[in-house]
Protein backbone atom coordinates (compact mmCIF):
# COMPACT_ATOMS: atom_id res chain seq x y z
CA UNK A 1 0.00 0.00 0.00
CA UNK A 2 1.18 3.50 -0.49
CA UNK A 3 2.12 5.53 2.42
CA UNK A 4 0.75 8.50 3.70
CA UNK A 5 3.36 11.58 3.38
CA UNK A 6 2.94 14.86 5.66
CA UNK A 7 1.85 17.87 4.27
CA UNK A 8 4.13 19.82 1.61
CA UNK A 9 5.54 22.50 3.56
CA UNK A 10 4.86 21.17 7.02
CA UNK A 11 7.62 19.70 8.47
CA UNK A 12 8.13 16.88 11.38
CA UNK A 13 11.01 17.68 13.54
CA UNK A 14 12.45 14.71 14.48
CA UNK A 15 14.41 12.93 17.38
CA UNK A 16 18.10 14.45 16.28
CA UNK A 17 16.38 17.83 15.57
CA UNK A 18 14.56 18.75 18.48
CA UNK A 19 17.15 18.85 21.35
CA UNK A 20 18.93 22.04 19.11
CA UNK A 21 14.88 23.23 19.33
CA UNK A 22 14.74 22.49 22.49
CA UNK A 23 17.92 24.35 23.38
CA UNK A 24 16.48 27.91 21.03
CA UNK A 25 13.49 27.62 22.63
CA UNK A 26 14.71 27.82 26.28
CA UNK A 27 17.23 30.38 25.30
CA UNK A 28 13.53 32.69 24.78
CA UNK A 29 12.19 31.45 27.60
CA UNK A 30 15.10 32.51 29.63
CA UNK A 31 15.08 36.32 27.55
CA UNK A 32 11.52 36.69 28.29
CA UNK A 33 11.38 35.69 31.65
CA UNK A 34 14.49 37.97 32.34
CA UNK A 35 12.52 41.30 31.13
CA UNK A 36 9.47 39.82 32.76
CA UNK A 37 7.18 39.40 30.39
CA UNK A 38 4.03 37.04 31.15
CA UNK A 39 3.22 34.29 28.20
CA UNK A 40 -0.01 34.11 26.36
CA UNK A 41 -1.56 30.80 24.44
CA UNK A 42 -4.09 31.49 22.16
CA UNK A 43 -6.25 29.04 20.00
CA UNK A 44 -4.56 28.29 16.84
CA UNK A 45 -7.71 28.83 14.46
CA UNK A 46 -9.94 32.04 14.99
CA UNK A 47 -12.34 33.31 12.99
CA UNK A 48 -11.63 34.61 9.31
CA UNK A 49 -12.91 37.98 9.99
CA UNK A 50 -9.91 38.33 12.75
CA UNK A 51 -7.13 38.32 9.81
CA UNK A 52 -8.94 40.47 7.36
CA UNK A 53 -9.59 42.98 9.92
CA UNK A 54 -6.36 43.00 11.50
CA UNK A 55 -3.37 42.20 8.67
CA UNK A 56 -5.58 44.21 5.91
CA UNK A 57 -7.56 42.61 2.85
CA UNK A 58 -4.65 44.20 0.48
CA UNK A 59 -1.69 41.79 1.57
CA UNK A 60 0.46 38.59 0.51
CA UNK A 61 -1.23 37.04 3.89
CA UNK A 62 -4.56 37.93 3.02
CA UNK A 63 -4.70 38.03 -0.45
CA UNK A 64 -3.02 35.02 -1.07
CA UNK A 65 -1.35 32.75 2.11
CA UNK A 66 -4.43 32.22 4.96
CA UNK A 67 -5.85 28.89 5.46
CA UNK A 68 -9.19 29.19 5.32
CA UNK A 69 -12.36 26.94 5.63
CA UNK A 70 -15.99 26.20 6.64
CA UNK A 71 -16.62 24.51 9.93
CA UNK A 72 -19.43 21.97 10.08
CA UNK A 73 -21.26 25.21 10.96
CA UNK A 74 -20.44 26.92 8.15
CA UNK A 75 -18.69 29.67 9.62
CA UNK A 76 -15.70 30.57 7.77
CA UNK A 77 -12.31 29.60 9.85
CA UNK A 78 -8.74 30.19 9.88
CA UNK A 79 -5.50 29.05 10.69
CA UNK A 80 -3.61 31.92 12.33
CA UNK A 81 -0.80 33.43 9.86
CA UNK A 82 0.65 35.26 12.77
CA UNK A 83 -0.09 36.02 16.32
CA UNK A 84 -0.55 39.76 16.53
CA UNK A 85 -3.77 39.55 15.74
CA UNK A 86 -4.78 36.55 18.30
CA UNK A 87 -3.17 38.35 20.86
CA UNK A 88 -4.97 41.44 20.95
CA UNK A 89 -8.84 39.76 20.28
CA UNK A 90 -8.03 37.76 23.27
CA UNK A 91 -6.56 41.43 25.29
CA UNK A 92 -10.13 42.92 24.14
CA UNK A 93 -12.43 39.53 24.93
CA UNK A 94 -10.31 39.40 28.58
CA UNK A 95 -10.08 43.07 29.37
CA UNK A 96 -6.64 43.22 29.57
CA UNK A 97 -5.78 46.15 27.62
CA UNK A 98 -7.94 49.24 28.56
CA UNK A 99 -6.39 51.52 31.00
CA UNK A 100 -3.91 48.52 31.60
CA UNK A 101 -0.42 47.86 30.89
CA UNK A 102 0.81 44.11 29.48
CA UNK A 103 3.45 42.65 28.67
CA UNK A 104 3.38 39.53 26.84
CA UNK A 105 4.95 36.81 24.98
CA UNK A 106 3.61 33.72 22.89
CA UNK A 107 5.09 30.94 20.92
CA UNK A 108 3.73 28.21 18.29
CA UNK A 109 2.82 26.99 14.80
CA UNK A 110 1.35 29.65 11.97
CA UNK A 111 0.09 28.94 9.08
CA UNK A 112 0.72 30.37 5.47
CA UNK A 113 0.03 28.53 1.67
CA UNK A 114 3.12 30.24 0.25
CA UNK A 115 5.92 28.24 -1.95
CA UNK A 116 8.27 26.12 0.23
CA UNK A 117 11.66 26.67 0.25
CA UNK A 118 14.61 26.80 2.79
CA UNK A 119 12.89 29.19 5.49
CA UNK A 120 9.58 29.53 3.91
CA UNK A 121 7.37 26.82 5.27
CA UNK A 122 3.36 26.21 5.36
CA UNK A 123 3.69 25.43 8.94
CA UNK A 124 6.20 27.44 11.00
CA UNK A 125 6.60 28.80 13.95
CA UNK A 126 6.81 32.21 15.70
CA UNK A 127 7.58 33.26 18.89
CA UNK A 128 6.39 37.09 19.68
CA UNK A 129 6.27 39.78 21.66
CA UNK A 130 3.81 42.04 22.45
CA UNK A 131 3.28 45.49 24.66
CA UNK A 132 0.12 46.94 25.15
CA UNK A 133 -0.83 50.63 26.75
CA UNK A 134 2.92 52.32 26.36
CA UNK A 135 3.22 55.21 24.45
CA UNK A 136 6.95 56.17 24.64
CA UNK A 137 9.95 55.04 22.48
CA UNK A 138 11.18 53.64 26.11
CA UNK A 139 8.72 50.28 24.91
CA UNK A 140 10.12 50.19 21.26
CA UNK A 141 13.48 49.99 22.36
CA UNK A 142 12.80 47.26 24.97
CA UNK A 143 11.09 44.90 22.84
CA UNK A 144 14.44 45.51 20.63
CA UNK A 145 16.52 45.41 23.15
CA UNK A 146 14.63 41.67 24.34
CA UNK A 147 15.38 40.54 20.47
CA UNK A 148 19.01 41.47 20.79
CA UNK A 149 19.53 40.04 24.15
CA UNK A 150 18.23 36.49 22.51
CA UNK A 151 21.01 37.24 19.50
CA UNK A 152 23.37 37.21 22.37
CA UNK A 153 22.54 34.32 24.11
CA UNK A 154 22.49 32.22 21.38
CA UNK A 155 26.09 34.10 20.02
CA UNK A 156 24.61 35.20 16.91
CA UNK A 157 24.91 38.82 17.88
CA UNK A 158 27.51 39.62 14.66
CA UNK A 159 25.37 37.59 12.01
CA UNK A 160 22.61 39.78 12.50
CA UNK A 161 21.39 43.90 11.54
CA UNK A 162 18.56 45.84 13.08
CA UNK A 163 16.77 48.11 9.91
CA UNK A 164 14.52 50.88 11.22
CA UNK A 165 11.89 52.80 10.05
CA UNK A 166 9.72 55.49 11.21
CA UNK A 167 6.02 55.22 9.73
CA UNK A 168 5.03 58.67 11.07
CA UNK A 169 1.14 58.93 12.48
CA UNK A 170 -1.75 57.67 10.23
CA UNK A 171 -2.14 61.79 9.10
CA UNK A 172 0.82 61.80 7.85
CA UNK A 173 1.25 58.50 6.01
CA UNK A 174 -2.32 59.93 4.34
CA UNK A 175 -0.61 62.95 2.99
CA UNK A 176 2.48 60.80 1.94
CA UNK A 177 0.12 58.27 0.56
CA UNK A 178 -1.40 61.20 -1.81
CA UNK A 179 1.83 62.46 -3.43
CA UNK A 180 3.18 58.64 -3.67
CA UNK A 181 0.46 58.09 -5.79
CA UNK A 182 0.82 60.76 -8.15
CA UNK A 183 4.21 59.71 -8.52
CA UNK A 184 3.20 56.26 -8.92
CA UNK A 185 0.86 57.54 -11.89
CA UNK A 186 3.57 59.17 -13.67
CA UNK A 187 5.33 55.83 -14.11
CA UNK A 188 2.33 54.09 -15.06
CA UNK A 189 4.17 51.99 -17.45
CA UNK A 190 7.16 50.84 -15.44
CA UNK A 191 4.83 49.37 -12.29
CA UNK A 192 4.59 45.15 -12.72
CA UNK A 193 0.51 43.75 -12.27
CA UNK A 194 0.78 43.65 -8.30
CA UNK A 195 2.59 47.35 -7.87
CA UNK A 196 -0.75 48.50 -10.29
CA UNK A 197 -3.22 46.54 -8.01
CA UNK A 198 -2.07 48.39 -4.91
CA UNK A 199 -0.87 51.91 -6.06
CA UNK A 200 -4.36 52.64 -4.79
CA UNK A 201 -5.20 50.29 -2.20
CA UNK A 202 -1.89 50.41 -0.37
CA UNK A 203 0.57 52.51 -2.44
CA UNK A 204 3.39 52.06 0.29
CA UNK A 205 3.45 48.67 -0.40
CA UNK A 206 4.76 49.05 -3.73
CA UNK A 207 7.73 50.89 -1.82
CA UNK A 208 8.97 47.45 -1.11
CA UNK A 209 8.72 45.77 -4.36
CA UNK A 210 11.12 43.22 -5.06
CA UNK A 211 11.11 44.16 -9.26
CA UNK A 212 14.73 45.93 -10.06
CA UNK A 213 13.18 47.96 -12.41
CA UNK A 214 10.10 49.89 -9.84
CA UNK A 215 13.15 50.45 -7.71
CA UNK A 216 15.43 51.73 -10.34
CA UNK A 217 12.37 54.27 -10.24
CA UNK A 218 11.49 54.81 -6.82
CA UNK A 219 14.76 55.60 -5.88
CA UNK A 220 13.35 59.50 -7.17
CA UNK A 221 10.39 58.73 -5.51
CA UNK A 222 9.24 61.50 -2.60
CA UNK A 223 10.36 60.19 1.02
CA UNK A 224 8.14 59.30 2.98
CA UNK A 225 10.51 60.97 6.45
CA UNK A 226 9.97 64.26 4.59
CA UNK A 227 5.85 64.06 5.64
CA UNK A 228 6.51 62.60 9.15
CA UNK A 229 4.46 64.39 12.06
CA UNK A 230 7.00 66.36 14.92
CA UNK A 231 5.50 63.51 17.46
CA UNK A 232 6.63 60.42 14.97
CA UNK A 233 10.26 62.29 14.46
CA UNK A 234 10.77 63.12 18.60
CA UNK A 235 9.56 59.21 18.69
CA UNK A 236 12.06 58.00 16.52
CA UNK A 237 14.77 60.55 17.90
CA UNK A 238 13.89 58.82 21.20
CA UNK A 239 14.24 55.63 20.56
CA UNK A 240 17.01 55.84 18.59
CA UNK A 241 18.90 57.37 21.61
CA UNK A 242 17.94 54.77 24.08
CA UNK A 243 18.94 52.15 21.42
CA UNK A 244 22.56 54.07 21.31
CA UNK A 245 22.67 54.20 25.08
CA UNK A 246 22.80 50.32 24.92
CA UNK A 247 25.14 49.37 22.42
CA UNK A 248 22.46 48.46 19.71
CA UNK A 249 23.35 49.83 16.00
CA UNK A 250 20.52 49.87 13.66
CA UNK A 251 20.41 51.07 9.67
CA UNK A 252 17.83 53.40 8.67
CA UNK A 253 16.17 51.53 5.91
CA UNK A 254 12.98 54.10 4.29
CA UNK A 255 11.84 51.58 1.99
CA UNK A 256 10.94 49.45 5.23
CA UNK A 257 7.41 49.52 5.41
CA UNK A 258 6.14 45.97 6.42
CA UNK A 259 3.59 43.31 4.84
CA UNK A 260 0.66 44.05 7.41
CA UNK A 261 -1.03 46.97 7.37
CA UNK A 262 -1.44 47.49 10.73
CA UNK A 263 1.54 49.33 11.78
CA UNK A 264 2.53 52.64 12.93
CA UNK A 265 5.70 54.92 13.63
CA UNK A 266 8.71 52.63 14.28
CA UNK A 267 9.18 49.51 12.27
CA UNK A 268 12.08 47.14 12.24
CA UNK A 269 13.33 43.96 11.34
CA UNK A 270 16.33 41.96 12.02
CA UNK A 271 17.85 40.75 9.07
CA UNK A 272 20.96 38.29 8.17
CA UNK A 273 22.82 37.50 4.82
CA UNK A 274 23.71 34.08 6.45
CA UNK A 275 20.07 32.46 4.95
CA UNK A 276 19.92 33.05 1.42
CA UNK A 277 17.08 34.52 0.27
CA UNK A 278 14.84 34.10 3.39
CA UNK A 279 16.99 37.23 5.02
CA UNK A 280 14.39 38.78 7.87
CA UNK A 281 14.62 36.58 10.92
CA UNK A 282 12.39 38.83 12.68
CA UNK A 283 10.10 41.47 12.22
CA UNK A 284 7.59 44.00 14.16
CA UNK A 285 6.79 47.79 14.98
CA UNK A 286 4.23 49.44 16.92
CA UNK A 287 0.60 49.50 16.17
CA UNK A 288 -1.34 51.74 18.10
CA UNK A 289 -4.41 51.54 16.10
CA UNK A 290 -4.77 47.92 15.88
CA UNK A 291 -6.74 47.25 19.32
CA UNK A 292 -9.80 49.59 18.47
CA UNK A 293 -9.26 48.88 14.76
CA UNK A 294 -10.81 44.90 16.46
CA UNK A 295 -13.61 46.89 18.48
CA UNK A 296 -11.70 47.44 21.68
CA UNK A 297 -10.69 50.78 23.31
CA UNK A 298 -7.73 52.54 21.91
CA UNK A 299 -4.78 51.19 23.18
CA UNK A 300 -1.12 51.43 22.21
CA UNK A 301 0.72 48.06 21.37
CA UNK A 302 4.22 46.94 19.94
CA UNK A 303 5.75 44.05 19.45
CA UNK A 304 7.64 41.53 17.05
CA UNK A 305 7.61 38.13 15.48
CA UNK A 306 10.47 35.74 14.85
CA UNK A 307 10.26 32.88 12.85
CA UNK A 308 11.96 29.93 14.47
CA UNK A 309 12.85 27.61 11.72
CA UNK A 310 15.32 30.44 10.04
CA UNK A 311 16.58 31.03 14.04
CA UNK A 312 17.38 27.75 14.22
CA UNK A 313 18.96 27.26 10.77
CA UNK A 314 21.03 30.14 11.62
CA UNK A 315 22.32 28.92 15.18
CA UNK A 316 22.75 25.57 13.19
CA UNK A 317 25.33 27.29 11.08
CA UNK A 318 26.57 29.92 12.53
CA UNK A 319 26.86 28.97 16.52
CA UNK A 320 28.87 26.89 19.30
CA UNK A 321 26.13 24.33 20.11
CA UNK A 322 28.13 22.30 23.04
CA UNK A 323 25.37 23.52 25.02
CA UNK A 324 22.85 21.54 22.83
CA UNK A 325 22.38 18.11 24.71
CA UNK A 326 21.15 14.84 23.47
CA UNK A 327 18.19 13.69 25.53
CA UNK A 328 19.75 11.36 27.52
CA UNK A 329 22.49 11.78 30.28
CA UNK A 330 23.47 8.20 31.49
CA UNK A 331 22.18 4.73 30.17
CA UNK A 332 21.70 1.92 32.43
CA UNK A 333 22.67 -1.66 31.31
CA UNK A 334 21.29 -4.33 33.30
CA UNK A 335 23.58 -7.62 32.24
CA UNK A 336 21.87 -11.36 33.04
CA UNK A 337 18.29 -11.39 35.11
CA UNK A 338 18.98 -10.79 38.30
CA UNK A 339 20.22 -7.01 37.73
CA UNK A 340 17.13 -6.79 35.29
CA UNK A 341 14.86 -6.65 38.32
CA UNK A 342 17.15 -4.09 40.19
CA UNK A 343 18.10 -1.88 37.56
CA UNK A 344 14.35 -0.86 37.57
CA UNK A 345 14.68 -0.43 40.83
CA UNK A 346 17.61 1.62 41.06
CA UNK A 347 16.85 3.75 37.71
CA UNK A 348 13.93 5.22 39.90
CA UNK A 349 15.63 5.73 42.85
CA UNK A 350 18.43 7.57 41.06
CA UNK A 351 15.91 9.56 38.83
CA UNK A 352 14.26 10.78 42.29
CA UNK A 353 17.54 11.78 44.25
CA UNK A 354 18.66 13.37 40.82
CA UNK A 355 16.05 15.13 39.53
CA UNK A 356 18.39 16.96 36.49
CA UNK A 357 19.57 13.54 35.31
CA UNK A 358 17.98 12.03 32.36
CA UNK A 359 18.10 8.48 32.66
CA UNK A 360 17.49 5.70 30.13
CA UNK A 361 17.11 2.15 31.02
CA UNK A 362 17.92 -0.59 28.50
CA UNK A 363 15.04 -2.50 28.09
CA UNK A 364 15.07 -5.84 26.34
CA UNK A 365 17.64 -7.45 27.92
CA UNK A 366 20.70 -8.76 25.24
CA UNK A 367 24.31 -8.85 25.71
CA UNK A 368 27.34 -6.59 27.10
CA UNK A 369 27.85 -5.49 23.30
CA UNK A 370 24.68 -5.04 21.98
CA UNK A 371 23.41 -3.06 25.73
CA UNK A 372 26.56 -0.77 24.83
CA UNK A 373 25.95 0.00 21.55
CA UNK A 374 22.80 1.10 22.65
CA UNK A 375 23.70 3.23 25.51
CA UNK A 376 26.22 4.98 22.59
CA UNK A 377 23.69 5.25 20.57
CA UNK A 378 21.12 7.02 22.99
CA UNK A 379 23.70 10.29 23.24
CA UNK A 380 24.13 9.22 26.80
CA UNK A 381 27.43 10.41 28.80
CA UNK A 382 27.55 7.75 31.07
CA UNK A 383 27.00 4.36 30.62
CA UNK A 384 25.99 2.74 34.48
CA UNK A 385 26.76 -1.02 34.28
CA UNK A 386 24.94 -3.89 36.59
CA UNK A 387 26.50 -6.76 36.34
CA UNK A 388 25.44 -10.19 38.51
CA UNK A 389 28.83 -9.76 39.60
CA UNK A 390 28.84 -6.16 40.42
CA UNK A 391 25.12 -6.74 42.24
CA UNK A 392 26.54 -9.38 44.64
CA UNK A 393 29.25 -6.91 45.95
CA UNK A 394 27.04 -3.66 45.76
CA UNK A 395 29.13 -2.09 43.26
CA UNK A 396 28.19 -0.15 39.80
CA UNK A 397 30.41 0.39 37.22
CA UNK A 398 30.30 3.83 35.58
CA UNK A 399 32.20 3.93 31.78
CA UNK A 400 32.64 7.62 30.78
CA UNK A 401 31.46 7.09 27.14
CA UNK A 402 33.43 9.97 25.74
CA UNK A 403 36.81 9.42 27.61
CA UNK A 404 36.16 5.50 27.49
CA UNK A 405 37.20 5.37 31.40
CA UNK A 406 35.39 3.64 33.65
CA UNK A 407 35.45 2.62 37.39
CA UNK A 408 33.31 0.93 39.75
CA UNK A 409 32.02 2.12 42.97
CA UNK A 410 29.49 1.36 45.89
CA UNK A 411 25.92 1.49 44.62
CA UNK A 412 25.20 4.12 47.41
CA UNK A 413 27.76 6.75 46.07
CA UNK A 414 26.49 6.38 42.53
CA UNK A 415 24.39 9.45 43.15
CA UNK A 416 26.47 11.84 44.48
CA UNK A 417 29.07 11.00 41.69
CA UNK A 418 26.69 11.61 38.94
CA UNK A 419 26.49 14.87 40.54
CA UNK A 420 29.51 15.96 40.57
CA UNK A 421 29.63 15.33 37.22
P1 LIG B 1 8.74 37.46 4.40
O1 LIG B 1 9.00 38.80 3.84
O2 LIG B 1 9.97 36.62 4.56
O3 LIG B 1 7.61 36.73 3.71
P2 LIG B 1 6.86 38.41 6.34
O4 LIG B 1 6.99 39.88 6.31
O5 LIG B 1 5.74 37.75 5.64
O6 LIG B 1 8.25 37.72 5.90
P3 LIG B 1 6.11 38.43 9.11
O7 LIG B 1 4.68 38.27 8.85
O8 LIG B 1 6.63 39.71 9.58
O9 LIG B 1 6.95 37.93 7.84
O10 LIG B 1 6.56 37.28 10.13
C1 LIG B 1 7.65 37.45 11.04
C2 LIG B 1 8.72 36.42 10.82
O11 LIG B 1 8.17 35.12 10.69
C3 LIG B 1 9.51 36.59 9.54
O12 LIG B 1 10.50 37.56 9.71
C4 LIG B 1 10.09 35.22 9.35
O13 LIG B 1 11.22 35.01 10.18
C5 LIG B 1 8.98 34.33 9.82
N1 LIG B 1 8.18 33.83 8.69
C6 LIG B 1 7.21 34.46 7.99
N2 LIG B 1 6.68 33.65 7.05
C7 LIG B 1 7.34 32.47 7.17
C8 LIG B 1 7.24 31.20 6.50
N3 LIG B 1 6.36 30.99 5.53
N4 LIG B 1 8.10 30.20 6.86
C9 LIG B 1 8.99 30.40 7.87
N5 LIG B 1 9.12 31.55 8.53
C10 LIG B 1 8.31 32.58 8.21
MG1 LIG C 1 5.54 36.75 3.81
Amino acid sequence: MKSIQAIRGMNDCLPEQSPLWQYVEGAIRDTVASFGYSEIRTPIVESTDLFKRSIGEVTDIVEKEMYTFSDRNGDSLTLRPEGTASAVRAGIEHGLLYNQEQRLWYMGPMFRHERPQKGRYRQFHQFGVEAYGLAGPDIDAEVILLSASLWDKLGIKDNVTLELNSLGSNEARANYRDVLIAFLEKHIDVLDEDAKRRMYSNPLRVLDTKNPDIQAVLKDAPRLHDYLDDESKAHFEGLKALLDSVGISYRINERLVRGLDYYNRTVFEWVTDSLGAQGTVCAGGRYDGLVEQLGGKATQGVGFGLGLERLVLLVEALAKTEQVKSAVDAYLCPMGEAAEGQAFVLAQQLRSQLPGLRLMCHCGGGNFKKQLKRADKSGARWALILGDNELAEGLVTVKDLKEGSQLSLPMAELASHLEQR
